[in-house]
C-alpha cells in the first residue's frame, strides 16, 4: 500500500511541502503520497483529533507548520533533544502506535549555510537576530557547528536571556539586545531569524555588524531582497541568501528520517528559488 504523509497548518494554501516531497519521492522511487491538510484552529483539542484520524487512516508521518508546532510537540509520546529545546515539533513520525516528535528547522538551516552556501561556521563569529520558534530550534545545531562565538540578539531581552540560559552552553553563547551590537564589532555571519521581513520591516540591527567577506542569511524566503538583505548588501556583504534552501533541507531531513534514504536537494532548491533581484 502507498504510504501516506501530509503537512498540516492553517492557513496551508501557500505550502511548498507537497511539491518538495513529491519531487523527493520521484527521485528516490518511494511509493508514498503527500498531501496538505488545513488543521482546525478550534476547539482546542481538534488539532490532536485530526492528527489521530490521519494516523488511524494509515498515515506514517506529518510535517507541522504554523500555528501547530507547539501542539504537535505537546501531543507526542517521544521527543528528540532538538524538539525538547525548541519546545516545538516540525515533523512527526507514527510508528507502533507511538507519536515521535522531531524538529529539523535548525539542522536544515545549518546545512544550507554550511553545505549549499559554503559558509562553514567553525571558528567564526555568528550573530543571530530573534528569539522565536525558529531560533529555539536552531541553537543546538548552531552550537554543534562550533562557532567561535554565537551571539543572539532580540528586542525582548529577558526572553532571549531566558532562552540562552536554557542551553547548557557548550560553546561561547551570549544573549543581548540590539543596543549592545554597535560595540561588538563585525560578525562573519549574520542570520535574520526574526519575522520582521514578513511585514517588510527591518530589525534594528546596526550596519556595523556586517563584514564584507562574511555572509548574511534571511530565514524568510520568496520575498526577494528584504530590508535586512538590502542593509547587508549596502554594507558590502557579497554572500547574501534567503531561506529557501533551509526549507528544502529541513524537508530532506524529515524525508530521510521517515524513508531511510536521503534525497538530493540542489535541483529542488533551484526550482523553488525566487531570485533576490
Ligand atoms: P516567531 O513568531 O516565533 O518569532 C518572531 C521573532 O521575530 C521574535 O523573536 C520577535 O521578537 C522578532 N521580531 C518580529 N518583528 C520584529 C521586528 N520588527 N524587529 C525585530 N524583531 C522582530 O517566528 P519564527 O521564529 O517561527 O519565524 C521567524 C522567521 O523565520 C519568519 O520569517 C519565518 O517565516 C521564518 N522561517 C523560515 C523557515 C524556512 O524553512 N526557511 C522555517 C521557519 C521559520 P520579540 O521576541 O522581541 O517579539
Amino acid at each position: 500500500m502507498t504510504d501516506q504523509y501530509a503537512v498540516i497548518g492553517n492557513p496551508i494554501g501557500h505550502t511548498k511541502s507537497p511539491l518538495i516531497h513529491g519531487l523527493f519521492a520521484q527521485e528516490t522511487q518511494q511509493d508514498m503520497s503527500y498531501t496538505a491538510i488545513e488543521g482546525p484552529l478550534e476547539p482546542h483539542d481538534a488539532f490532536a483529533a485530526t492528527v489521530r484520524a490521519f494516523v488511524a487512516a494509515g498515515g506514517k508521518g506529518m510535517n507541522v507548520t504554523a500555528p501547530f508546532k507547539l501542539k504537535a510537540f505537546a501531543m507526542a509520546d517521544e521527543r528528540s533533544e532538538r524538539a525538547e529545546l525548541a519546545g516545538a515539533a516540525n515533523a512527526l513520525s507514527f510508528k507502533d502506535g507511538r507519536i515521535v516528535a522531531e524538529n529539523f528547522d535548525g539542522v536544515g538551516l545549518v546545512r544550507d549555510i554550511e553545505v549549499n552556501l559554503s559558509q562553514p561556521m567553525a571558528g567564526k563569529r555568528v550573530l543571530v537576530l530573534g528569539a522565536g520558534g525558529a531560533v529555539r530550534g536552531a541553537l543546538l545545531p548552531f552550537l554543534a557547528a562550533r562557532p567561535a562565538e554565537l551571539v543572539v540578539a532580540n528586542r525582548d531581552v529577558p526572553k532571549v536571556r531566558a532562552l540562552v540560559a536554557q542551553v547548557a552552553a557548550s560553546g561561547s553563547l551570549f544573549a543581548c539586545g540590539y543596543g549592545d551590537l554597535e560595540a561588538m564589532g563585525r560578525f562573519d555571519l549574520v542570520v535574520n531569524a526574526t519575522s520582521a521581513s514578513l511585514t517588510g520591516e527591518l530589525p534594528p540591527v546596526p550596519p556595523s555588524v556586517f563584514s564584507a567577506e562574511g555572509a548574511a542569511y534571511e530565514l524568510a524566503y520568496g520575498k526577494r531582497l528584504t530590508p535586512f538583505l538590502r542593509l547587508a548588501r549596502n554594507a558590502g556583504v557579497a554572500s547574501v541568501a534567503d531561506g529557501v534552501g533551509m526549507l528544502v533541507e529541513q524537508a530532506a531531513e524529515a524525508f530521510a528520517w521517515w524513508r531511510g534514504v536521503r534525497p538530493q536537494t540542489r535541483a529542488v532548491i533551484d526550482q523553488l528559488t525566487v531570485p533576490l533581484d
